[in-house]
Formats: C-alpha cells, sequence, structure tokens
C-alpha cells in the first residue's frame, strides 16, 4: 500500500525536498505535502484516499475544475493524431486567432510551454524592440524563474539588481530595477531619472505572488502614462489572472491597453502552454521576421493546444465569469463571517475566480502589508482546514483560485470547516 508519509520520504532519496517545484513542499507551513491521485470536479483524493475541496487548482490553470469531460474529449482526440509534431498545426492557428479575438490589445501571439518562457521572451522581445536594457519589476511579483527576473527589493525605495537565489550572476539581474508595488511616487521619479534607458515595466496587474494585492487605479494609470511618454513598453504578466479574473483578464477590468501580455495557467487548460503576445509592430521583431530570437521543440503542443482550445471554449459561455465571481465573492464572505464570529483578525477578497484570504485586518496593498499579517495563525489555519479536507495554497503568500465545479454544498461545508477551525485557533 502507498502511504503518503512514506511516499514523501521515497521523494526524498531521488528529488531535492521531494518535490519538483518549491511551494509544494509546504516549507512556509511546515509539515509533509500531500501526495494527490485524481481530481474530479472541484475536490482531489490524496494517496490515502482522503478527499479534499481544492482551492489551488493547479495554481490557477482548472477554472474549470478537474478532468473536465470536455477538455478531457479534447485532449485524447488530439492525441490519439500524435502528441507532437515540431511542425506548424491548424488547431494552433485556431488558438492564435482566438486569443486575438479575446484580448484586443493582442494583434499577434506566441506559444509556449510555461508562464517563464513567456516572460522571458516577452522581456528579451521589449529589449530588442527598444534597444535598451533596464527592466522595472515591483516588489512581491513573481513572474517566473528566468536570471533577471529572480531580483529581490533591497532596503530603500528603489534598488538595483540583488539577485534572490544562488546562482543568478549580479550581472543578468543588475539592469532590473525593483520598487515597491502601488507606490506611484517612486514610479514617477525613476521615470523622470532614467525613464530613457528603460526597455520595459513587467507588472501583475492584479498580484497573486504575494497573496492578492489589489493595484490603486492611479498605479494602474501610472504604469501606462509613464511607459507611454517614456517610449517604454508596458508587459502586463496575466499568466495567473487572464482569463481568471475575467474574459479578457485584468486589463479587460483596468480598461488598459497593455503592449505585450503574457498569459499562461488557465490558457492551457492544465496542460503546459503559456502564451505572450500584443502589438503586432513589436512582434514583428521575434524571429524569424526579426532579430530577436525566442524559439521551443514543444511550443504550441497539438495535445496542449486542443486543452486550451476547450477551456476557452466553455470560459465563453454566458453567465460564466458572473457565477465564478459570485461563488468566489461568497467564499471570501463566507470565511470573513466565520472568522469574526469568533473574533479572529481576518479579511479576504475576491477578483473574479481569484481570492486572498488574509490574517491581518484588511487585505494588504503592498509586500510590505502581506509580510505583517499573523503568518502563525496562517499556518495553524491551513493544516486544521486540511484535516478538515479543504486544500488551500500551502503559504500565506499565494492566492487561492475557485473553478465553476465549487458547488454551493463545496462553500458550506467550507464555512462549517472553517467555524470549527476559527473557534479551535481562538481558544489557543
Ligand atoms: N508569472 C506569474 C504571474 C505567475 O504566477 C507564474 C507562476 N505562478 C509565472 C509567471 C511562471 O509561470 P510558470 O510556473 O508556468 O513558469
Amino acid at each position: 500500500m502507498t502511504s503518503n508519509d512514506g511516499l514523501f520520504e521515497r521523494a526524498c532519496h531521488h528529488i531535492p525536498g521531494g518535490v519538483n517545484s518549491p511551494v509544494r513542499a509546504f516549507g512556509s507551513v511546515g509539515g509533509i505535502p500531500r501526495f494527490l491521485e485524481r481530481g474530479a470536479g472541484a475536490h482531489v483524493w490524496d494517496v490515502d484516499g482522503k478527499r479534499y475541496i481544492d482551492y489551488v487548482g493547479s495554481w490557477g490553470p482548472l477554472i474549470l475544475g478537474h478532468a473536465h469531460p470536455a477538455v478531457l474529449e479534447a485532449v485524447t482526440r488530439a492525441a490519439r493524431n500524435g502528441l507532437s509534431f515540431g511542425a506548424p498545426t491548424a488547431a494552433e492557428v485556431e488558438l492564435a486567432d482566438l486569443l486575438c479575438q479575446r484580448m484586443p490589445s493582442m494583434q499577434q501571439v506566441r506559444l509556449v510551454s510555461s508562464g517563464t518562457e513567456a516572460t522571458m521572451s516577452a522581456i528579451r522581445l521589449a529589449r530588442g524592440y527598444t534597444g535598451r536594457d533596464k527592466l522595472v519589476k515591483f516588489e512581491g511579483c513573481y513572474h517566473g524563474h528566468a536570471d533577471a527576473l529572480l531580483v529581490k527589493a533591497g532596503s530603500g525605495l528603489l534598488t538595483f539588481g540583488n539577485p534572490s537565489s544562488a546562482g543568478v550572476p549580479a550581472g543578468a539581474a543588475a539592469d532590473t530595477l525593483v520598487l515597491p508595488y502601488n507606490d506611484v511616487d517612486a514610479l514617477q521619479t525613476l521615470f523622470a531619472q532614467q525613464g530613457d534607458r528603460i526597455a520595459a515595466i513587467i507588472v501583475e496587474p492584479i498580484a497573486g505572488n504575494m497573496n492578492l494585492v489589489q493595484p490603486s487605479p492611479a498605479f494602474v494609470n501610472a504604469l501606462r502614462t509613464l511607459s507611454q511618454a517614456h517610449g517604454s513598453l508596458l508587459i502586463y504578466d496575466e499568466v495567473m489572472t487572464g482569463f481568471r479574473v475575467g474574459p479578457q483578464g485584468a486589463q479587460g477590468l483596468h480598461g488598459i491597453q497593455p503592449d505585450l501580455t503574457c498569459l499562461g495557467k488557465v490558457v492551457g487548460g492544465g496542460m503546459p502552454l503559456a502564451a505572450f503576445g500584443g502589438r503586432a509592430d513589436v512582434m514583428a521583431k521575434l524571429a524569424p521576421l526579426g532579430p530577436v530570437y525566442q524559439a521551443g521543440t514543444l511550443s504550441g503542443n497539438p495535445v496542449a493546444v486542443a486543452a486550451g482550445l476547450a477551456t476557452l471554449n466553455e470560459i465563453a459561455a454566458p453567465g460564466f465569469f458572473e457565477t465564478l465571481g459570485r461563488q468566489t465573492t461568497a467564499l471570501a464572505q463566507g470565511l470573513c463571517d466565520a472568522a469574526n464570529a469568533n473574533g479572529t483578525v481576518f479579511s479576504a477578497q475576491a477578483v473574479g475566480g481569484m481570492f486572498g484570504i488574509y490574517f491581518s485586518p484588511h487585505p494588504p496593498t503592498s509586500y510590505g502589508e502581506v509580510m505583517n499579517s499573523d503568518r502563525a495563525a496562517f499556518n495553524a489555519f491551513f493544516h486544521a482546514m486540511l484535516e478538515e479536507g479543504v486544500y488551500f495554497a500551502p503559504s500565506a503568500f499565494e492566492a487561492g483560485f475557485v473553478s465553476c465545479q465549487h458547488s454551493a454544498e463545496d462553500l458550506e461545508a467550507t464555512f462549517a470547516a472553517a467555524r470549527k477551525v476559527f473557534a479551535q485557533i481562538a481558544l489557543n
């Protein structure tokens, strides 16, 4: 019999830390990760047969829930015709057309296999297009694990290229400028000083990698107006928010046209597929048309494209995002009510099918504020909820996700568990 604990021990023999991506290891909450065996709709089962209501959804892609019949059907049909060709296919043309229709800021798009590839390629393209080197990113935003993006903020408002990972040469990070999220003054000062050297701003237009943090309208506008005024490109990293917070992603909600957009997660419906696209004059700089090199053996993989097309087709159903938004808001509200009933300091918010829960009195607006939330309380909550069969992201710094399969019963069961758990926490 396979048991969860035995598997973790075995995993650690040949897989560093027992996982293939660090946040899966429960490093920030402690304990041993659950090995999952099966998912259906809003639920997952671990190898010990325990069922959980899943609010991770593979970290965002599974807006239709696990093993959605339409996606499975599309994927198996595609797989029967061959797994990969490394040559153009009609399906990738269909997906490109659809993406450009759905996201009006995108005139052209290129498919890749991960969000990391999408952001890395968009940045190279922005640098190639503008002939400039500097890149602006924001504290607490994650854009994948390319060298130039693994950069942390130091002390002070503006910090230059401190690698946040060993193995990143100082030179690879030296052109990355890090500013606090939502800080319009810092952005204005930076552009006044060196706007003509900045190739691009890359931003999570609704941040989801420091828990869920909403941008202020002033910040959203400053990003667009300052980049435009200085000839820098604005890159919306919508790997998480694209087709998740609304039918046109965060840019639709903000009414902003970025120059480039990165997509991932939902766009591949659970398969390895991501994309970057935007203005045609910028995209024309990509090889084979232009001098900016970018490529991939499995880019536009037919099985992944089939999953993406099926997913995009399902989420276009009338009322899809209204229903999803209502459910996610109800989840946030219900958790707040359960916390309030027990006097726990807690807040929560939702945007589309994405939510944040915080052990702080109000939703945070910056990385600094996120860091001030009560992490010990989150960890206690996380483990007790897991025990009750509710699977939240194993970190106080991650957003959560609701799928269209989460039912009223799932929410009620979540609230019942939360009431019990908040009462336990209040006693301690
Ligand atoms: N950008 C954002 C906003 C993300 O949330 C992520 C992944 N969580 C990435 C980029 C990187 O995507 P991937 O893990 O597919 O490389």
